[in-house]
């Protein structure tokens, strides 16, 4: 009965927003009724118990908190902008990574949000008013028509892609889906295996858009599926471009021992976690510009 279900045992995560709180005071806060401690891997991200639920906590509320999985909370990380810098987030809304990026970036320098759809723009304008983040600008409309030798971009320093992908590594989606296979990343029915190739049409396009950014030092991108077509052969297709602008693959958390699918080489510099074992199946992918020799030393 015990391992029954082993996800229930799994902690909850919460990551403290920075632009309204420091770290220590939201343990104290969460500590008077909650056992917290510090995640070791992601900063400003507190592990619970599991079964907890801040849905209501005033500090949700009021925007000191997020309800961010860890998985999630690695994206941002794995970008590390400097403060200063400016970003684009390709994909943003609802913005739960773009507001962690102007944490990250303690509020200084620029991020510009690209969202396609109205509906949700709104939602990403919420989110970012509940942060508190200042320095974010949005644009609505489609990032595959951004140019990226726009005097508005072309100064972007980093970009965040995390493209609309089958969400299959969250939960709720996986149980429809959980097959053995499928934690293999292979074969998926035929509907699904439409939609997801659709899906990786777009997601190659998108990321090969964004290796197009002149001053791109570093390019992360990732989904939280967990098929292959929108994994590691998005990477793989994209990597014959990526070399020939000067990129590499690097390895985003290292300690973090699960990685690719061994369908190329290099594919152990991704990283994945699993929907079972780490409770969300997310896919991340880190390129880094080589610096030129000549380079004015930026
Ligand atoms: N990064 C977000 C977060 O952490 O909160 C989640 C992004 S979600 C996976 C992908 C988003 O990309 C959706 O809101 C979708 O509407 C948007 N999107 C899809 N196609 C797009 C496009 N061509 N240009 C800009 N945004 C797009």
């Amino acid at each position: 009965l015990k391992n029954q279900n082993p996800v229930i045992s799994k902690p909850r995560y919460v990551r403290v927003n920075t632009l309204k709180m420091d770290v220590e005071s939201a343990i104290q806060e969460i500590g008077k009724t909650n056992k917290v401690t510090k995640d070791d891997m992601v900063p400003d991200m507190l592990v619970l118990p599991s079964g907890v639920d801040l849905h209501d906590h005033p500090l949700v509320k009021n925007g000191s908190m997020f309800l961010q999985g860890k998985a999630s909370s690695m994206v941002a990380v794995a970008l590390s902008p400097k403060p200063g810098w400016k970003v684009l987030d390709g994909c943003a809304a609802p913005g739960n990574k773009t507001i962690h990026l102007a944490a990250l970036m303690k509020g200084k320098g620029n991020i510009i949000a690209c969202e396609l759809h109205k509906e949700r723009v709104k939602v990403l304008e919420d989110t970012i008013r509940r942060s508190g983040a200042t320095n974010v600008d949005i644009v609505h409309g489609d990032f595959l028509d951004i140019d990226p030798k726009d005097p508005l971009f072309a100064k972007v320093r980093a970009i965040l892609l995390d493209p609309s992908c089958s969400g299959s590594g969250i939960s709720a989606k996986r149980l429809d889906h959980l097959l053995p296979s499928y934690s293999k990343g292979h074969d998926v029915d035929t509907a699904t295996s439409q939609r997801v190739k659709k899906l990786a049409a777009f997601q190659r396009k998108a990321l090969a858009h964004a290796l197009s950014f002149p001053d791109v030092e570093r390019l992360v991108y990732s989904t939280c599926s967990i098929y292959q077509t929108e994994n590691e052969d998005v990477i793989k297709s994209v990597l014959p471009l990526a070399r020939s602008l000067n990129f590499e693959l690097a390895t985003p958390f290292p300690q973090w021992p699960r990685r690719g699918l061994p369908v190329f080489e290099g594919s152990e510099l991704v990283l994945r976690t699993d929907p079972t074992e780490d409770m969300e199946g997310f896919f991340i992918a880190l390129f880094v510009r080589k610096k030129s020799t000549n380079s004015s030393g930026k």
